[in-house]
Formats: structure tokens, sequence, C-alpha cells
């Protein structure tokens, strides 16, 4: 079962264009949505989560019409929003055995036993008697999966997970995402090009409402392979070399600026080549290199 959108394209009444005749087909597995953030991913992600109207286009799940059956989409969808919004004084045991019985697990019994299931996948089965709003920013996303599990969906939306997770929340996270399932289609979308490098086979970037790149990270990668190169500068040159090169990225290493910078050929003293990574390719898309 994929998931095929085809030419899908919503303005806001405002008259920002969000989504720009995007297609895209999505298989099974972590499928990564990157780009900045007003991209328009969240558009995209509550549009196929069937919460918002698209203005023209098509998505189809399998067999169902997503913009037309949504009653069919919605029993086989997870979704984490990327706001989950209010963190209630309720202990997550309490508020995931309430959400599980709105999914529709009316029996007392089995609903007991996924629940208790969904806490100890989500490693929260030793807190789950603590409110929610006592939760930290990590504890708060793996609850937001376990909720978004409910039901074994065979499609998950997640929007966003990562901002504001510190490293070892954010591996935890990712630990979690990868043991999902192989087969569900999970979409993840992010800023942060980490999280696509570690759990994607497949991705797209978008801006500006448009897909720039879909395929394969490690193709991404090889497409601006001999075109990356990179030296230390000093702080104050900062700004001539972005005049003079078309930089992409500056970090600091050891408090020196190391940047990258595109050229097809070599782009004159002092520069070495580099191996372009997905960081790189998420920087020239998005400026048009
Ligand atoms: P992302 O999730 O990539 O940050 P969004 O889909 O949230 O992007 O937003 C895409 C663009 O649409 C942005 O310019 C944003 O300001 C605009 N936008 C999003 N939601 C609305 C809305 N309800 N009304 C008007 N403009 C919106």
């Amino acid at each position: 079962m994929d998931l095929t959108i085809q030419e899908l394209s919503k303005t806001y009444p405002n008259g920002v264009k969000a989504l720009d005749r995007v297609s895209l087909t999505i298989p099974l597995g972590m499928f990564g949505l990157l780009g900045p953030n007003g991209a328009g991913k969240s558009t995209l992600m509550r549009t196929i989560a069937t919460l918002q109207a698209a203005d023209s286009g098509s998505i189809q799940l399998g067999d169902i019409d997503v913009l037309r059956e949504k009653e069919e989409v919605r029993k086989l969808l997870g979704y984490l929003p990327q706001d989950f919004g209010v963190y209630p004084r309720i202990s997550a045991h309490d508020m995931l055995d309430h959400l599980a019985l709105l999914k529709g697990f009316t029996h007392t019994g089995e609903r007991k036993a996924l629940v208790e299931d969904l806490l100890h996948r989500v490693n929260l089965y030793s807190v789950r008697k603590k409110a929610l709003a006592g939760f930290s920013g990590g504890m708060r996303q793996r609850f937001g999966i376990a909720q978004a599990l409910i039901g074994n969906p065979r499609l998950l939306i997640v929007d966003e997970p990562t901002a504001g997770l510190d490293p070892g929340e954010r591996n935890r996270f990712y630990n979690l995402l990868s043991e999902v399932g192989e087969n569900v289609i999970v979409i993840l979308s992010t800023h942060i090009v980490q999280d696509v490098m570690e759990l994607c086979t497949r991705m797209a970037i978008i801006h500006e409402g448009r897909v720039l790149f879909d395929g394969a990270p490690d193709q991404a990668v090889a497409s601006l392979e001999g075109k990356i190169w990179q030296r230390t500068i000093a702080k104050a040159d900062i700004k001539q070399y972005e005049q003079s090169h078309r930089v992409i990225s500056s970090k600091l290493i050891a408090g020196r600026p190391l940047i990258h910078v595109f050229s097809p050929d070599h782009p004159g003293d002092g520069f070495e080549p580099a191996h372009a990574d997905l960081e790189d390719v998420f920087f020239a898309r998005i400026a048009n290199l």
C-alpha cells in the first residue's frame, strides 16, 4: 500500500500559497519530509490526516480516496500533531485509556491490555501514574506516539516530533520510531536534517510549498559529490566569502568557522574537497544551486 499525492495545492485566505502542485509517492517505511519552517509541511500533514481541505489535487491511500473517504482514512491513521496541545493533570495511563475508549475500544479488559502494552512500548510504564502536566518534552513526545499507535495504524504521521528535545531524548525517540514497524507508512516531518539521516530510507525536500527533491537520502548526497568544498576561515572573513562564493553552511570547529561552498570546479586557494552530506543537499536545494 502506497500513499500517492498528486498535484496537491492549497492557498490560505491571506494569499499564502502553502502547497503548490505537490506530487509524491510514499511507500511503506520511514519517509522524511524535510523543509525549513514555513515550507508547508504541517499543511501537507494536516491535509493527509483529513483535518483540512486542499484546493485541488488528490491523495490516494491504497484504494482509499483520502480527501473524500475521511472516515476510512481515520480508521487507519495515527497522528502526532506538531503541537499536541494541553497536558492535563490526569495521568498518562488514564489519558491513554480515555483516548482508546474514544477510538472504539469499549471492552474494558481488551483496553487495559492495549494501554499497558503501549505504555511498555514507549517506555512510560514506570511513570504511568504521573500527571502528563509534569512530563518532560521527550516523555510528552513518547506519550504522543503511544496515543498515535492506538488501533495499529497503517499510516503514522508525526509532525516535527524532535523539536525541543535534548540529544538523549531525541535518541530515545529515534529508537522508538524505528521500532514502529516496517509494514506501516511513517511520515516524519522535520526541519532537522539529522532526523532524516538517521531514520529515513526515502525523503522529500519541500520549500515554499514545492517539492525540490524526492528520493533516497544517499542519492541526494551523491548528486552533490565533487561539488562541495571546505576550508577553515577567520570569523571576520565570513561576509567576504559569502560574496565571492556560494557558501552553503558554516560550522564552528574549535572556535573557527569551517565553511562548505558549492562549486562545480575548484573554488580556489585553501579549499579542499568535502564529502557532501544531507545538510549540504538541504541548503543547496533551497538556495536553488
Ligand atoms: P511548516 O509546517 O513547514 O512550518 P506550514 O504548513 O505550517 O509550514 O505553513 C506554510 C505557510 O502557510 C507559512 O507561510 C504559514 O505562515 C502559512 N500558514 C499556515 N497555516 C496558515 C493558516 N491557517 N492561515 C494562513 N496562513 C497559514
